[in-house]
Order: structure tokens, then C-alpha cells, then sequence
């Protein structure tokens, strides 16, 4: 099956200065960074094209769902990222600066996945108020961190976000 994100330029350079909004769909394997990375769920491309010369202009943005191990608590947390892209195509690319654009078609795929990459979290939180773990359910220490990550998975769900706020007030300082 083509990839989704393959574009065929033909209609772009029949009518060059014209925009053509472009939306494309598919799943994005293996974007990740430490700690996040893109769910199976399909990233959602919407995108203005237009040719100019030789080359194509990409304007738009990029919108994919990221799961990840939030910082505090360490419960799998999730959430949406979207990233702004403005990119350019063309025939000779530059190296880390323009992407490549084939005779009749250019691929949508590895400009999303680079940005989707940078837009993921770098520290995920469940949630602002999130106060970490439940100071009195584990015991403090770097090495029970993966166990108890492991058992809350399993258990029940956060603590309600108003004591967890006041966990946050009492810890944190
Ligand atoms: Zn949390």
C-alpha cells in the first residue's frame, strides 16, 4: 500500500502560485523521544502546498496523540501534540535545511516525523496539579520507582487532584 503521506506534485507545477490544501492520515511508527512517544493512533497532516520555480512550499501543521511516563507519579499519561511546519521541497535539498522533492511526487513523511518529534514533551505531566507519588503507598527510593510504576498501573486512579495539589504545596517547597 502507497504511504499516505506521498503527494503527487503534477497538479502543483500545472498551477504554480496556487495553494492546494493538502490532508493526509496515517500511523507514524517509532516517533519517540525519552520519555513520550506517538500512540498507534493516526497522525492527521493538513497542509497548504504551493509551487514556486522548481520548488514546493509546505505551510500547515501536524497532529498526532503522544503517550508517555508523566515525571511526578510515573503513571502512563497521554495527551495531543500539534506541530506548525513550514518547510520547503526541492530537487537539490540542503542538508538539515530543505527537504527533497522528486520528479513527480514528494513525501510528507520524514518532514512530520522530525517535527512531531521536537513537539513531543520532553517531561510529561498527567497533569499540572500532578503531586507524584502517594508519599504514604511507596517508599521513596530511585530503585522502587519502576515497581511502582508497574503496581499503579494496576491500581486505581490518581489521587483526587485537590489533595494532590496540596501534596504539591507540601513537597515541592
Ligand atoms: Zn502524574
Amino acid at each position: 500500500m502507497p504511504s499516505p503521506f506521498i503527494v503527487s506534485t503534477a497538479e502543483l507545477f500545472r498551477h504554480r502560485g496556487a495553494r492546494h490544501q493538502v490532508v493526509r492520515s496515517g500511523r507514524l511508527p517509532g516517533v519517540e523521544l525519552s520519555a513520550a512517544r506517538l500512540t498507534d493512533d493516526d497522525v492527521t497532516v493538513d497542509v497548504i502546498l504551493e509551487a514556486q520555480g522548481e520548488t514546493v512550499t509546505m505551510t500547515g501543521t501536524a497532529t498526532g496523540t503522544w503517550t508517555g511516563e508523566c515525571r511526578r507519579c510515573l503513571e502512563t499519561t497521554s495527551g495531543e501534540v500539534v506541530t506548525e511546519l513550514s518547510e520547503v521541497f526541492e530537487p537539490e535539498p540542503v542538508e538539515g535545511e530543505t527537504y527533497a522533492l522528486e520528479r513527480d511526487h514528494l513525501d510528507l513523511e520524514p518532514v512530520v516525523r522530525e517535527a512531531l518529534a521536537l513537539a513531543l514533551p520532553l517531561a510529561p505531566l498527567c497533569d499540572e496539579a500532578c503531586g507524584g507519588p502517594d508519599p504514604g503507598g511507596h517508599p521513596v527510593g530511585v530503585e522502587d520507582e519502576a515497581d511502582a510504576a508497574a503496581e499503579d498501573a494496576d491500581a486505581e486512579p490518581s489521587a483526587d487532584p485537590r489533595w494532590a495539589a496540596l501534596d504539591q504545596l507540601r513537597f515541592d517547597r
